[in-house]
């Protein structure tokens, strides 16, 4: 496996694989590797000829006061974890290089990249976006796999590269769980044995809203049921836990013949988690294309 981290590196050993007619899929992630990432990775794999995985804890995604200083890092264990995986480049972009000091154009996509996580993290997204671009700029790859677990940002690296016209398949994929359902994320380092007996609450009150939602019963009085539900059981606040259109992310009031979402953000102490599940419509209606 290459471990690259300069830019005009990459460069040259990218051209050599498209000049040989390579397909080249990118994994873009935050590093602290879990098997989440690690699926996503094996999925890579599978459906190109050469595989990158980029590691970058990207400052232009964290608010001051947020985590980005104690933010997991394990540079050595997951460059092992992508080599015996088969991996052929580790891309770990230097900060400095990434972000000039005089850095001034950021990519900021509206849509589904309004309320939700953004209501809590408004600078969020449109640190994505622009970090996603640049790696995408940077790799040119054919294909780009993102986890279903940060539903909201799936969508939205979609939109933009269907409104800029980048020449990406973004390939999403289903969210890896513990065994008691929890959503794997590099941030459940952080919880306290209590609390990550109480994190996989969230999960499992997703799982029973969202199957009193799919017979077209209005949401709201689930919604606050589950919200309330998920405080009684020890989460500290709910940011956000709603009913959304699967693709564009607009509120819905109850689950139609269209693709439905269930998304939500609570706290446990200082530590944010997130998950989402799919909503069975109501019948007659079109498979959801963002779930498999
Ligand atoms: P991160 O390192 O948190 O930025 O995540 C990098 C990529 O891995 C993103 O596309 C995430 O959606 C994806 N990912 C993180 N956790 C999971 C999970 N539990 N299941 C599936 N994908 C995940």
């Amino acid at each position: 496996m290459e471990v690259v981290r300069e830019t005009a590196v990459l460069r040259r050993i990218l051209g050599g694989w498209r000049r040989a007619g390579a397909k080249v899929a990118l994994v873009p992630t935050m590093g602290a590797l879990h098997e989440g990432h690690l699926a996503l990775v094996r999925h890579g794999r599978e459906i190109a000829g050469r595989l990158v995985v980029s590691i970058f804890v990207n400052p232009a995604q964290f608010a001051p006061g947020e985590d980005f200083e104690r933010y997991p890092r394990d540079e050595a264990g997951d460059l092992t974890r992508l080599e015996a995986l088969g991996v052929d480049l580790a891309y770990l972009p230097d900060i400095g290089a990434m972000y000039a000091a005089d850095h001034a154009t950021w990519v900021v996509v509206e849509g589904p990249a309004r309320g939700l996580c953004a209501e809590a993290r408004p600078h969020f997204f449109r640190g994505v976006a622009t970090v996603v671009a640049k790696l995408f700029n940077r790799v040119q790859p054919d294909l780009a796999i993102f986890g279903e677990k940060d539903y909201q940002q799936l969508l939205v690296v979609r939109r933009m590269v269907r409104d800029l016209d980048m020449p990406v398949e973004i390939v999403g994929h289903p969210t890896v769980r513990e065994p008691d359902g929890l959503a794997m994320s590099s941030r459940n380092a952080y919880l306290s044995p209590e609390e990550r007996r109480v994190a996989p609450e969230l999960h499992r009150v997703l799982r029973d809203t969202a199957e009193a939602l799919a017979d077209g019963r209005p949401a709201a009085p689930l919604l606050a049921a589950a919200r309330a539900r998920l405080l009684a059981a020890g989460f500290t606040a709910v940011d956000y836990l709603e009913m959304r259109d699967a693709e564009s992310l607009e509120p819905l009031e109850a689950v139609g013949t269209c693709p439905a979402r269930l998304l939500a953000a609570a706290r446990l102490g200082a530590t944010r988690l997130i998950d989402n599940l799919a909503v069975a419509p109501v019948a007659g209606c079109e498979p959801n294309p963002f779930s498999r």
